[in-house]
């Protein structure tokens, strides 16, 4: 028998065993691993603190996903030895591989940053990147008379950069609905230089912030927070002030790479930016949210290297080279609140352009602009996660980025 183990299956791994599972014969034997049994669509947690999700909205059974022929097992990894080949498990037992996929994604650690999980975490200080913070945050949301809102981003990269300024637009949209626009200020404090990391798409969402009365703090590369003071203080000592801080806590990969000496200062693996193949092991790959890819750790940039690897694994797995290159696809619906949206596409070397998706001309999405219909397609991705993408069924969306329909 020939073992392929993945680690983690969250959006990355499961879409990896579906993929292969059909791909690879029986003489493959095909293991999973992750320590919870329900899957979490943390897409969704965007929309919990307004209510528009509820918590059971964005969790599944783990189990519904996995298709059969592979074997899931359930506890925390404790250990890889890639010399040994083999994975050490909570729940006492040993996993040996020929081939070993790690996909245990990128996760908030509040405790990196001086003062933030203090006494007023999920009090003052809340954040949307798990479950428990997005319904901790619509409980603290319902009670809340206004005063100064600060979004903040404490560390790069993090996953779904575009997440903290949909929670902005959407947060100056659910202030408005209920009356109390004119009692909250709205502060968007980030480390960048710009409010995201590519330029075009910078300069317009910038516009977006400014005609929403968003202040925007730009090189706030935060030190400590001072929860006694309620406020947050950089590097450079300046302050920020705060009624209700929401943050993004540093963004780190599961601490598993980091006690097996598999990651970067991040626990991030470092790979191929175009295989995922590991820069230290010939039979170790990285997908997901777990890689260093200088690309967004996002679910979409997660399904086309999945798409990718699928199709050079069982040819690299024979000794022959792996002929699709990835080029670093990503493509993100950004909710800008009042019931629309916006659309991103772009790659390594294309950085997001205005313009048409999928067709010039006719879309029917809209590239770089507020329309309605991005706001559709922001909602009904959910359905199509759950539906098609997870169990690794074809969706009309090319790997690799498209040029037709943007415009330079
Ligand atoms: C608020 C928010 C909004 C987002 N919005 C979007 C969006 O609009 N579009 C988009 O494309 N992406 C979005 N994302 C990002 C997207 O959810 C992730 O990029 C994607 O889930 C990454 O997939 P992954 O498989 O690499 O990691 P994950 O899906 O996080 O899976 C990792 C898995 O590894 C398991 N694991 C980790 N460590 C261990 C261990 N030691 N033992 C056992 N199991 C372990 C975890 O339990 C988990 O199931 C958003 C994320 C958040 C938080």
């Amino acid at each position: 028998m020939k073992k392929l183990l993945v680690l983690g299956a969250g959006t990355a791994g499961t879409i990896v065993v579906n993929k292969l599972r059909p791909k690879l014969d029986s003489e493959w034997q095909i293991t999973i691993v992750d320590q919870d049994e329900t899957h979490h669509y943390q897409p969704g947690f965007l929309f919990v603190p307004f209510g528009i999700y509820g918590e059971n909205d964005v969790v599944r059974p783990r189990k519904d996903f996995i298709p059969s022929g592979i074997e899931a097992v359930c506890s925390t990894i404790e250990v890889i030895d890639p010399d040994k080949q083999r994975v050490e498990l909570a729940n006492g037992s040993n996993l040996e591989y020929d081939y070993l996929v790690i996909a245990t994604g990128t996760h908030p650690r509040p405790a990196e940053t001086a003062g933030l999980e203090g006494d007023a975490w999920r009090d003052t200080v809340h954040e949307f990147y798990s479950r428990e913070g997005a319904v901790a945050l619509a409980e603290r949301l319902k009670t809340w008379e206004g005063g100064r809102l600060v979004v903040n981003i404490m560390e790069t990269p993090f996953k779904c950069p575009v997440a903290p300024l949909e929670f902005t637009f959407l947060a100056d949209w659910w202030f408005a609905e209920k009356g109390l626009r004119d009692r909250v200020d709205l502060i968007f404090a980030t480390p960048l230089g710009e409010v995201f990391t590519k330029p075009i798409a910078a300069s317009y969402l910038s516009h977006i912030l400014e005609e929403k009365r968003v202040e925007v703090e730009t090189d706030f590369y935060v030190e400590r927070v001072d929860t006694d003071g309620s406020k947050l203080i950089s590097y450079d000592e300046r302050e920020v002030p705060y009624d209700l801080l929401v943050t993004v806590p540093v963004n780190m990969g599961a601490e598993v790479i980091g006690r097996s000496g598999l990651g970067d200062e991040l626990n991030h693996v470092p790979v191929d930016k175009e295989t995922f193949l590991s820069k230290a092991h010939g039979n170790v790959f990285a997908i997901g949210d777990a890689a260093d890819l200088p690309t967004s750790k996002a679910g979409s940039v997660a399904h086309f290297s999945v798409e990718v690897f699928a199709d050079n694994f069982p040819r690299y797995a024979e000794g022959l080279e792996m002929l699709e290159r990835f080029d670093g696809h990503s493509n993100c619906f950004i909710e800008s609140g009042h019931g629309k949206g916006l659309l991103i596409d772009f790659n390594y070397d294309t950085e997001p352009l205005p313009g048409k998706f999928p067709l010039p001309g006719i879309g029917p999405f809209s590239l770089l602009e507020e329309t309605v219909t991005n706001h559709w397609g922001k909602m009904m991705f959910r359905w199509i996660y759950w539906n098609l993408l997870l169990r690794g069924r074809q969706i009309p969306l090319p790997a690799e980025m498209m040029m037709y329909g943007k415009v330079r």
